[in-house]
């Protein structure tokens, strides 16, 4: 006799994986051109100098560097973090960052901190699809603000806060996944002034504000004064270097990243020490804006080339956004066409999206999909619009 096995989690449960992940797993064959996956271009990985990194510290430091170490992380990843912080406009003390296992995990520190059961957060609509999934894990109720081309309306905002009380906003205010779309500074001031006036966590993620290829930076609203002590900012290495790396960080304000930094501990006790060191090893030897630069040239040319052929490939009467950075366009089709219908019909040409519909917290547009231009090259990315209008006329 085997008795039953008492019951996940309700939460297990509740918590949907992506609906489309089952036909986007049919993209991982070779001749395939995807513009779905929000991979960075492997072949512009500094991988010589990573590994070099990883080799120096290895044969210096070997036993610090196999050492369990501070859940803080580093202290000289977090200084030279601080720095490049403090040299994009917002100075930053290394004892204000917390590294974390990539920015995901920074997103769950977070909801372990703040989040009771049936508190509300309120999102972008549409929004990163992790973060929802995240979120959701702490029985958040979610709550969408309306958004348009240049991302949330601050008004809609202030009667949400109002009505909701919500315990933070999460905004991806420069080159937002899913939309490539960028908070204009007024609008920045606007969020930092209802954060100020209504008491309200901002949690400001900026994994793509690196890869900008037209135009002119916007502060963060972590730079507002009115917001500095409610604003947490989100930064990431997987963009800026690799995501296989897993290494992001959190700057916050005193209180909630002491409670930042014991979730952390009952999560991970801390990021990898080797990896730490050697990506702080990285930024000491080589000249990562060096780097970038090559990146960004070439991310701007594959944008350029996707907007380039998007007319073409796409049913008369679709929309687009034009972003000035980041890796990801917005689009949307005709009235009447299911972009997660399609997708089937486009991975029989191979060639993939993503359907915009699992990004909105709420009521979907069907007719919206999400672009990444950074996977492929400009001449890949033309034949995979050749294919995409194929399947889409
Ligand atoms: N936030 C946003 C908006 C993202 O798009 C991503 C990755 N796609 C993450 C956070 C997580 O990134 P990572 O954990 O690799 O830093």
């Amino acid at each position: 006799m085997r008795a039953a096995l008492p019951d996940l989690a309700a939460r297990a449960a509740s918590v949907a994986g992506s609906p489309v992940r089952d036909i986007l797993a049919l993209t991982a064959r070779p001749e395939v051109i995807s513009f779905a996956g929000g991979l960075p271009a492997a072949e512009l990985f500094d991988a010589e100098a990573i590994r070099a990194a990883f080799d120096r510290v290895l044969a210096e430091s070997p036993r610090e560097a196999l050492q369990y170490s501070t859940t803080e992380g580093d202290p000289g990843l977090r200084s030279a973090t601080a720095a490049r912080l403090t040299a994009r406009g917002l100075p930053t003390d290394p004892d204000e960052l917390l590294v974390t296992s990539g920015s995901q995990q920074a997103l769950s520190l977070l909801a372990t901190a703040l989040l009771e059961p049936g508190d509300v957060v309120l999102v972008e609509n549409p929004t990163y699809l992790a973060a929802l999934q995240c979120f959701s894990f702490a029985g958040a109720r979610i709550v969408s603000v309306p958004s348009d081309g240049d991302g949330l309306d601050p008004a809609a905002l202030d009667e949400l806060v109002e009505r909701e009380r919500p315990k933070f906003l999460y905004t991806i205010p420069t080159f937002q996944n899913p939309t490539g779309r960028t908070l204009p500074a007024e609008r920045r001031r606007a969020v930092a002034e209802i954060a100020e006036r209504r008491g309200l966590w901002i949690v400001e993620d900026d994994p793509y504000g690196e890869l900008r290829y037209a135009g002119e930076s916007v502060p963060w609203i972590a730079s507002r004064p009115e917001a500095a002590d409610r604003t947490v900012l989100l930064g990431s290495f997987s963009k800026i270097m690799t995501p296989g790396l897993r290494l992001g960080w959190l700057r916050a304000p005193a209180v909630l990243r002491r409670a930042c930094v014991i979730a952390k501990q009952a999560a991970d006790l801390h990021t990898p020490t080797v990896t730490q060191m050697a990506v702080a090893r990285y930024l000491a030897d080589t000249d990562l804006d060096a780097h970038l630069t090559l990146v960004r040239d070439a991310y701007g040319e594959r944008r350029d080339a996707l907007l380039a052929g998007l007319g073409d490939a796409l049913p008369e009467g679709s929309r687009w956004n034009r972003p000035e950075g980041g890796m990801f366009v917005w689009a949307s089709l005709p009235e009447g066409y299911d972009a997660t219908e399609r997708l089937r019909v486009a991975v029989e040409h191979d060639v993939a999206y993503v359907p915009g519909a699992p990004f909105y917290p709420g009521e979907p547009d069907p007719t919206t999909m999400r672009l990444s231009f950074v996977t492929h090259t400009p001449d890949e990315i033309a034949e995979g619009l050749r294919r995409l209008a194929k399947a889409l006329h």
